[in-house]
């Protein structure tokens, strides 16, 4: 066996993670290292025997090899905080491609670039009687400035530093000199801040409902038995879920243990962090993207130390360092915020289960619209599924309409409202009431569809809509098939076969001209910049500064307009047409969302949806508000293409400055790697990304679909083993099971 090498961080702490040793493996521990792997090596001068991790392996070396050092031992198997986060990132590493680097960035705290609130104090440590004998003395020797601070010790045993320096205007160097004296010392003690400041007053606890307690029960009795598992909670918002969780953390809570509450970063708002706050006080922090570096490492150093019990926060919350967590909580598990966009690319629902493996924990998803991975597993027995289906705070669900925008056509109405929406807004302004109208634009990537008969040019392929794209092309963004633009619809023969360019501004438009005088509020990507100016829509409508608010899916989230009783969504295809397996599901999502708004208050609410699919199950179910119905069709799709999460997609996106080289690379990688596997993997493309180029550099994709997880991570292992090989210019990056069109 010939020489191994490893590449050894030494302190995972230190800011230069990036640069990690290399030292000789010895003989006896060959076979016995692998990524992620505690070992003790010699450091420094003095060889110093240190405690590092090793983050990569290999036959070369490169330094010296006579002045390399080899790996002294593996020091006994701990759990401590330390070793589970190296375990985590090597786990991420390991199942979502990146470098080990890349993954301990991820889970380690974020680093000090900020000092803490340091709180120094000086102490006295004479009598008083001495330090005013000391006092004249510098009286006579005219040391005003050590006079001062005399003074001032003789009367107060402690001192806070700043106000030494401060007010009284002494030197450091004084301080240090009566320091050395031994007339006082200096006692620095840090003070953790916690970000969020709420005056509270205690919440009364609700009795819970039979439904809301069996959930409660059953999470808490497999952890008290030692054997947590996964629940899933599916409940329409209002239906309970909320406290449900508050329940299980404060029971967790009482036998010693930590809790993580995941939430989307735009469901993150004051009337959730306040139920917490009441029920745990300041035993609970929360983490934000709002944070300064310092102020998130004082929430892992509280955290660490066993200053708080739960903590709210979205994905990278899962990363806190507690000793011993009990549950994790994932609400709105659906949310694509949940899947990070940068390597390693995870989802923070495996991960959940993976930190609760760790630590022997459970873990509460919960949503009014599960995503088909967690509902699906919960019928494979995988996750415990609770439904609570009433909503306890009163408000009836809106009576839904489907209007049919082929018809409209046919009958005349050109416009961009169908005639049954003009009818209701006008009454809902003669009524002084409000109306939300809601562009469904997600993903909207220049589709093209007829809008006599509703038919979508999609690819005979992958049964993904195609894209429009420059010379009028219509292209495949999973497999690379391309077909020109027709001008007539294949289908009906007419010629209103094109995209679909309505924005929210010009719905606006046509607004005040069918209703001169309405008052307007817009909400999409343009008007709203900054955080503030989102914040000061939202507010100006609660206050009912206008009468209708026009948007797009921002509005759908989170917020509760009591007085709202419309909704309009315009478009609900948009979104069924995005061109990858997801669309369904995310525009049953937003529809669902969207009608909810409608009736939140006392007053009845309404919805209006229009489309020119009008008999697409996702657009049938979202006005019916039946996810179980939306959920059969759906699997039945994802079963019959092979999609996630019957089975598993592997993206490889290959970056490159030219064109050729892109192309040529993605070609050469997807044969070397997924070919040769026989039926149980499927290959589809190399094809331009959807984005086929961005600042000059080109971007190709391929996709690997397998019914087996770990066949993909295989595939990943060896193209990462023949890029080394290879030593290409090109980057490339890979997406498990991606949320998005690559
Ligand atoms: P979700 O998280 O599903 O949206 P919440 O837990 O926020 O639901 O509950 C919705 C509302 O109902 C809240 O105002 C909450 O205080 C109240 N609520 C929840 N459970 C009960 C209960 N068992 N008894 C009375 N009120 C409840
Ligand atoms: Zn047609
Ligand atoms: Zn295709």
């Amino acid at each position: 066996m010939g020489e191994l090498y490893a590449d050894v961080i030494v302190d995972i702490t230190h800011e230069k993670l990036d640069r990690p040793f290399q030292y000789r493996v010895p003989e006896r521990l060959k076979g016995k290292l692998e990524i992620g792997t505690c070992v003790t090596v010699p450091f420094g001068n003095g060889n110093k025997p240190l405690q590092g991790y090793v983050v990569g392996l290999g036959e070369v070396c490169k330094f010296d090899p006579g002045r390399l050092k080899s790996i002294l031992d593996l020091p006994g198997k701990g759990v401590g905080v330390e070793e589970r986060m190296v375990a985590l990132a090597a786990w991420l590493r390991k199942n979502y491609g990146s470098t080990m680097i890349q993954a301990l960035k991820t889970v380690l705290p974020a680093k000090r670039s900020v000092r803490g609130l340091e709180h120094r104090t000086l102490e006295r440590l004479m009598t008083r009687e001495e330090v005013l004998s000391l006092l004249g003395e510098s009286q006579r020797k005219k040391q005003v400035a050590k006079a001062r601070l005399l003074r001032e010790l003789a009367d107060q045993p402690c001192i806070p530093c700043e106000w030494v320096t401060g007010r009284l205007g002494v030197s450091a160097q004084t301080v240090k000199s009566l320091e050395r004296a031994g007339v006082l010392r200096i006692v620095s003690r840090e003070q953790l801040r916690n970000p969020v400041r709420i005056e509270t007053a205690a919440e009364s606890k609700k009795e819970l409902s039979p439904a809301q307690r069996a959930a409660a029960d059953a999470v808490l009795s497999d952890i008290d038995a030692g054997r947590p598992g996964t629940y899933l909670l599916h409940g329409i918002t209002g239906s309970g879920k909320t406290e449900v969780y508050l329940e299980i953390i404060e029971n967790v809570v009482r036998r010693g243990r930590q809790a993580v509450v995941l939430i989307p970063e735009i469901a993150l708002t004051y009337q959730t962090l306040i139920r917490f706050y009441r029920r745990f006080g300041d035993r609970v922090s929360v983490m934000n993207s709002m944070l300064s570096p310092g102020e998130k490492y004082d929430q892992c150093q509280r955290a660490k130390q066993g200053g708080i019990d739960v903590i709210i926060g979205p994905r990278s919350a899962l990363f806190t360092p507690f000793p011993n967590i009990g549950v994790i909580v994932m609400d709105e598990e659906h949310e694509s915020s949940y899947k990070s966009e940068s390597a390693p690319k995870y989802h923070a629902r495996e991960t959940a289960l993976e930190v609760a493996r760790l630590h022997g924990a459970a873990v509460v998803l919960g949503s009014a619209t599960p995503s088909l991975e967690a509902y699906y597993r919960a019928e494979q027995g995988q996750y415990r599924l609770f439904t609570l289906k009433e909503r306890l705070t009163g408000g009836e669900l809106p009576k839904t309409e489907i209007v049919d925008m082929r018809r409209e056509l046919k009958e005349g109405n050109r416009s961009i409202f169908s005639r049954r929406l003009q009818e209701l807004l006008a009454d809902r302004l003669a009524k002084g009431e409000q109306s939300i109208l809601f562009l469904n634009r997600r993903g909207y990537a220049g589709f093209v569809s007829c809008r006599a008969c509703g038919h979508v040019m999609k690819c005979p392929h992958c049964d993904v809509s195609l894209s429009e794209h420059r010379g009028g092309k219509l292209l495949c963004h999973y497999c690379g098939y391309s077909e020109p633009k027709p001008s007539l619809c294949p289908k009906c023969g007419s010629k209103y076969i094109s995209g679909f360019r309505a924005g929210t501004q010009q719905i606006e438009e046509r607004l005040k001209e069918m209703f001169p005088g309405v008052r307007c509020l817009r909400m999409d990507g343009d008007t709203t910049r900054t955080k503030d100016s989102y914040q000061q829509i939202l507010s100006a409508f609660a206050n009912r500064e206008a009468d209708v608010l026009i948007g797009t899916q921002m509005i759908v989230k989170g917020h509760d307009f009591p007085r709202v009783t419309l909704v309009g969504v315009l478009a609900a295809d948009l979104s069924l047409s995005a061109g990858d397996y997801r669309a369904g599901e995310r525009t049953f999502q937003l529809l669902t969302q969207a009608v909810g708004r409608a009736g939140r208050g006392t007053l009845p609410g309404e919805a209006v949806i229009q489309t020119y699919q009008p008999e697409h199950y996702a657009v049938v179910h979202a006005a019916a508000q039946d996810y179980e119905g939306f959920y059969r069709e759906e699997i039945l799709y994802r079963e019959m293409m092979g999609y996630p999460p019957v089975s598993h997609m592997l993206a490889v996106q290959v970056f490159s400055g030219s064109e050729e080289g892109g192309a040529q690379l993605a070609k050469l990688l997807s044969h070397e790697t997924a070919a040769g596997w026989g039926r149980d993997v499927c290959l589809i493309g190399p094809a331009p990304a959807s984005i086929e180029k961005i600042n000059d550099i080109f971007r190709f994709v391929f996709y690997v679909k397998s019914a087996e997880y770990d066949t993909l991570i295989k595939i990943k292992d060896e193209a990462e083993r023949k890029l080394k090989e290879w030593q290409r210019p090109e980057s490339v990056q890979f997406d498990f099971d991606p949320m998005n069109i690559l």
